[in-house]
């Protein structure tokens, strides 16, 4: 079955609650999306929001990137599957943009194609697991309100986002354990905002958080070596970890126990993949995070992360907060758990 035609495009979409991390302040986004048709009128999607200040280029750069391939692709026949995935990999090495869009874009045409879900194609090894929604950096307040809000909704794993000052953050968190207690779980994400002894500040001085995600700067792995071995069982690397290079260097001694694989730092399900099993191959759990993100690349990353039996940790809640998407399905939500749909490709329906 040839590839046809290429459709490729950049769609601004608003948020419904614009946040704040440690580094900026997020209102609307930027997304790349591809669309992959085939001879016969079955198409596949892929897309991908990449954040500059991880992967070192956004998404204007990967739509730029991802048009000048596309004559590569045209006429290509679907059934050489895996040398056109090898020719994505070889040729976005720097650009996990355009390769995650294009890698997803491919796996949904080929799943569709052969009608069987991503899913079934990849091997589900988990039915499904909850996900972590995350509160940005807000007073004790707004995030207490915030957290009443999600268990209304059924989310019981919250992440939380700190790194600005350790002793308000440890007075934060405590107030929010004393309130909620066994009725949710905490993560934490510090963006690389603690130094070694604020983070062991906060462990010391705080209770009941299932994971830190990145306390000290992704520069810093030596910092990351000298963390007695109770803390690195719930350190989450996230920034320090981005490409496969990092999941060998990292897994290579105890820097943390938990990589928080996203595909739009790695650059789609491929990637995501050879990162998971260099982690598997080590004993590492899994995260799988992700940015703000049309439901296209969100299921990828779900199917992906299902996929795998180490992964412990699902931190997809990327699509929840876009004002219109441009798909429906993928998934369903029930209790703040995510399950595939188990419909060909990716299960997303153009909306
Ligand atoms: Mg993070």
């Amino acid at each position: 079955m040839k590839i046809e035609n290429i459709e490729i495009d950049i769609i601004n979409i608003d948020l419904t609650k614009p946040y704040t991390i440690a580094y900026k302040t997020t209102s609307s986004i930027k997304t790349l999306v591809i669309k992959v048709i085939l001879s016969n009128g079955n198409y596949g999607l892929g897309a991908s929001n990449v954040s500059k200040y991880v992967v070192g280029l956004d998404t204007a750069d990967s739509y730029n990137n991802s048009k000048k391939y596309l004559n590569h692709l045209l006429g290509r026949d679907l059934d050489s599957f895996w040398m056109i995935i090898n020719d994505i990999e070889n040729k976005f090495i720097n650009d996990p943009g355009s390769k995650a869009a294009y890698n997803i874009a491919i796996y949904d045409a080929f799943c569709k194609y052969h009608d069987i879900s991503i899913g079934k194609f990849l091997g589900r090894k988990i039915k499904s697991l909850p996900t972590s929604v995350t509160i940005g950096i807000k007073s004790t307040k707004e995030t207490i309100s915030e957290i009443n809000e999600y268990l209304g909704l059924g989310f019981k794993h919250i992440k939380i986002k700190l790194g600005n000052n350790v002793e308000e953050d440890i007075r934060r968190i405590n107030i929010i354990n004393e309130k909620f207690g066994n009725k949710i779980k905490i993560r934490i994400d510090a963006n690389q905002g603690w130094s070694l002894n604020d983070t062991i500040k906060f462990y010391s001085e705080t209770k009941q958080i299932e994971l830190i995600e990145q306390p000290l700067s992704a520069k810093d792995l030596t910092g990351y070596l000298k963390f007695p071995p109770k803390i690195k069982d719930i350190i989450a690397l996230d920034e320090s970890l981005v490409n496969f290079q990092d999941a060998l260097k990292l897994s290579s001694d105890n820097y943390g126990r938990i990589f928080n694989i996203k595909l739009m730092k790695c650059g789609g399900i491929t990637s995501g993949q050879h990162i998971a099993n260099q982690a598997y191959q080590n004993n590492i759990d899994l995260m799988w995070g992700c940015n703000d993100e049309s439901i296209i690349s969100i299921s990828a990353a779900l199917n992906t992360a299902l996929s795998f039996e180490n992964t412990k940790y699902l931190d997809l809640d990327g699509s929840f907060d876009l004002k219109e998407d441009i798909v429906n399905g993928g998934f369903n939500l029930k209790n703040g758990a995510l399950q595939p749909l188990d419909s060909p490709g990716l299960g997303v329906k153009p909306i």
